[in-house]
């Protein structure tokens, strides 16, 4: 069984949450909605994915077993009875939501349960959530539904009532590093990745899946934020100024992820790389880097001292308010 099947025994960290869903299965005392809350980056969709694979495994454990007919489609990401409903954009449209009542009404197709995951369930508008909220007043016998959200209290009231809440924290330092390295990661490395994750296992997993795929294309300081990237950095854009214009693309492309995932891009081919470095940012965060990008091209063309202008927006973009362990003021 690969490392990339979702199952319960493989979760790194959130001990709690996971046994009270192993209880629920072997129990067989399922609930028909579950709302898993926490920051992004936790890795709350993978352990929803790992309890719908539970869920319709045959052997009918307190978890999947890898090996059964539906193991082998939940691997093979055909598993009909699973379904993932994602924010198409910028929100859970309403089409998405009557689509998922329709389908959670019928029977599963072979499995036991018929498992629907809203991702980002606080981007339901609220004609979406009501519509929701109908499905869990008469919840159909073989559905469950999983709510994942980064922001709980902006679910309806009704919703809550009616799901069980798990809430989901960042692991500790140690247990991150410890998870990341019984995955094959050296400890100098699971220690630096778990730093900068800030203890949130499904990014610093990530992080570590993006940098396999890492393509040379990504210009720093997008792809590298550090501040050592930063200095080389301030030497090429003084030999080659043209560059930071071309940097302003990049930075757009980011904003318009941050704004709509679906979002047309520029850099169209990067855009797995784009939306996994956008978490790193905030709207605010790109919008105040792309202005002294702005600024300092405007500078240099009036013969402003280059070397100082360039590193200092170079550690300027060097800094990341969602992931930084320095924090902002160190490096001021
Ligand atoms: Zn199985």
């Amino acid at each position: 069984m690969s490392d990339a099947f979702p199952a319960l025994r493989s979760i790194i960290g959130h001990e709690k949450q996971v046994r009270l869903l192993a209880r629920a299965l072997s129990s067989g005392r399922v609930g028909g909605a579950y709302v898993f809350a926490g920051v992004p980056g936790l890795g709350k969709k993978t352990v929803a994915a790992a309890f719908a694979a539970a869920l319709n495994c045959e052997a009918g454990g307190k978890d999947a077993c890898g090996s059964c007919g539906s193991c082998r489609r939940v691997a093979d990401g055909n598993q009909p009875d699973i379904v993932f409903v994602r924010p198409d954009g910028a929100t859970l449209r309403i089409a998405q939501i009557r689509e998922l009542q329709r389908q959670i009404s019928l029977r599963p197709h072979e499995g036991r349960y018929k498992v629907f995951v809203v991702t980002d369930a606080e981007k339901m508008r609220p004609e979406a959530a009501n519509a929701l909220l109908k499905t869990l007043e008469e919840p159909p016998g073989a559905g469950v539904l999983v709510l994942t959200t980064s922001s709980v209290d902006a679910l309806l009231p009704t919703i809550r009532s009616r799901s069980q809440e798990l809430r989901f924290l960042p692991l500790t330092i140690e247990s991150a590093v410890e998870g990341l390295t019984k995955r094959g990661v050296d400890a100098q490395r699971a220690k630096t990745l778990a730093l900068r994750a800030r203890g949130r296992i499904g990014m610093a997993l990530s992080t570590i899946g993006e940098e396999a795929a890492a393509d040379d294309d990504v210009p720093a300081p997008i792809a590298d934020s550090s501040p050592v990237a930063a200095f080389r950095l301030a030497d090429e854009w003084q030999r080659d100024p043209a560059r930071l214009d071309d940097l302003l693309s990049w930075y757009h492309d980011l904003l318009l992820v941050t704004i709509d995932e679906g979002a047309a891009l520029e850099h169209a081919e990067h855009a797995r790389t784009l939306r996994f470095l956008a978490k790193r940012e905030t709207y605010a965060s790109l919008r105040a880097k792309m202005r002294a990008v702005m600024d300092t091209s405007h500078r240099l063309r009036r013969n402003i001292s280059a070397p100082l202008a360039l590193e200092s927006l170079a550690l300027q973009l060097a800094q990341t308010p969602l992931t930084s362990p320095w924090g902002r003021a160190s490096l001021l």
